[in-house]
């Protein structure tokens, strides 16, 4: 099998983004290259998420697409992976004639002998089935997107089962890797010249919990910091719930840990988060971003937040609002509540109309709007230390990078600096962006 090309298509989280590049390294071995051509492939995968909603039309729409290539090359093999494909298994082959492959987040492992039943054996296959245990051979390296930052997975699947969530049915249940084999990857990472790693996991703060695994998280954290090459070191996601004072203290000893905490609050009303099922209280929330902001004034909080979710009245809106002006993110990933089939909440009583849903999100984002301008606008004057990836997309004269807090700065400076880290004094301030102009003296200080 050589000389092939893929065309992979990935919706969603950074879970799936991660799970792409966990697929494009098997491929690769494989002797496929990828292509952003999908009349020149010979295999085309959609790797789908179902977090948000009208997944599967969207899936469907996305094969419909792909079917003239299929009536022209018949040899072409089309495939789903991702949590719709783990929802939907046999039934989108059954509605998608053209659909060669299905299979889920859990049998990426298996992409080698899915496609050979799939090409030699001209099976059709639907590879659904899930494990309570994890193989770190499943795992091993990926190629990174870019040459100075990467992922990678500790863990899999999620055992809380919010009452909106997919999640637990798609990815499974909750299980941790091995310290060393995740330790093994990061310093392969490293050695490949990657500089970020971002440790994920749907709630990485249980890392290791029940005894699955031989470290805590904060432990991870440190030894992954500790991997020679590694400047930097992310999480992503943090369970507000679970999140523990010894990782809030960390953040104060470990200098490779990113100034950024993404903690997801979902809503400000106790009675919304308690039908939500999340397992905390607005105030217990609060306790903890206060001890962040406190023990850190520079740290950069993000969250993300559900409107219109079944019974939520003005009030709980308000009190949603409420605890975002008292918070002050620096940002919020906001979005509509929708109904995914097979979840609690889907049947929840007062499901909210869409009017109600999409006037309650312009509330949140142009308020979120002007606190963000107003959070970035504070950095100007300020030295940031940026982690360079190269030309910016809408400037390619200017270099554009990454600070501590994951703020993107776009800034003039030779093209060698790409993969370093860069000296930068933050000079303009846009809602989603930052200019700076470069010190090249490392004797600088602001
Ligand atoms: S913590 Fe809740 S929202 Fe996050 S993946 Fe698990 S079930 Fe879904």
């Amino acid at each position: 099998m050589t000389g092939k090309l893929v065309f992979l298509e990935t919706f969603g989280c950074q879970m799936n983004d991660n799970d792409s590049l966990r697929m494009l390294s098997i491929l690769k071995d494989l002797g496929y290259s990828r292509t952003d051509a999908p009349e020149r492939a010979d295999l085309i995968i959609i790797n789908t998420c179902s977090v948000r909603g009208k997944a599967e039309h969207k899936v469907y729409s996305t094969i419909g697409r792909f079917r003239p290539l299929k009536r022209e090359k018949p040899s072409l093999i089309i495939g789903v992976s991702g949590c719709v494909a783990q929802q939907e298994g046999e039934r989108l082959l059954k509605r998608s004639p053209y659909l060669d492959i299905v299979f889920g987040p859990q049998n990426i492992h298996r992409l080698k002998e899915i496609l050979s039943a799939a090409s030699i054996g001209k099976e059709r296959v639907v590879a659904t089935a899930q494990s309570l245990t994890i193989d770190d051979s499943e795992y091993g390296r990926i190629t990174p997107a870019s040459g100075e930052k990467a992922s990678v997975s500790i863990m899999r699947g999620c055992d809380n089962f919010c009452s909106y969530c997919i999640v637990p049915y798609t990815r499974g249940r909750e299980v941790s890797r091995s310290s060393a084999g995740i330790i093994r990857e990061v310093a392969a990472l490293a050695s490949s010249g990657v500089r970020e790693v971002t440790l994920l996991g749907q709630n990485v703060n249980s890392y290791g919990a029940g005894g699955k695994a031989d470290a805590t998280f904060p432990e991870l954290l440190r030894m992954a910091a500790g991997v020679e090459g590694i400047e930097r070191v992310r999480f992503i996601t943090s369970h507000p719930r679970d999140i523990s004072e010894e990782l809030i203290y960390l953040f104060g000893e470990e200098p490779k840990l990113c100034r950024h905490i993404h903690l997801p609050v979902q809503s400000g009303s106790d009675a919304i988060l308690e039908r939500m099922g999340r397992g905390y209280t607005k105030k217990e929330y609060m306790s903890k971003v206060s001890l962040f902001k406190k023990l850190y004034p520079d740290i950069s909080v993000t969250t993300d937040m559900i409107v219109g979710f079944p019974g939520e009245t003005e009030g709980d809106f308000k009190d949603t609002m409420d605890l975002i002006n008292e918070v002050r993110f620096d940002n919020v990933f906001s979005f509509m509540y929708s109904p995914r089939p097979g979840t609690l909440a889907a049947g929840f009583a007062g499901q909210a109309a869409l009017d109600v849903k999409s006037e309650r999100l312009h509330v949140l984002q142009e308020t979120q709007r002007g606190i963000t301008e107003e959070r970035n606008r504070a950095l100007v004057g300020r030295r940031a230390e940026v982690l360079v990836e190269g030309e910016s997309k809408a400037r390619p004269e200017e270099l554009s990078g990454r600070t501590s807090c994951n703020r993107i700065v776009n800034f003039q400076a030779p093209k060698a600096l790409t993969g370093t880290l860069a000296d930068v004094i933050i000079t303009d301030a846009f809602p989603n962006s930052l200019r700076g102009v470069y010190q090249d003296s490392p004797s600088f200080t602001a």
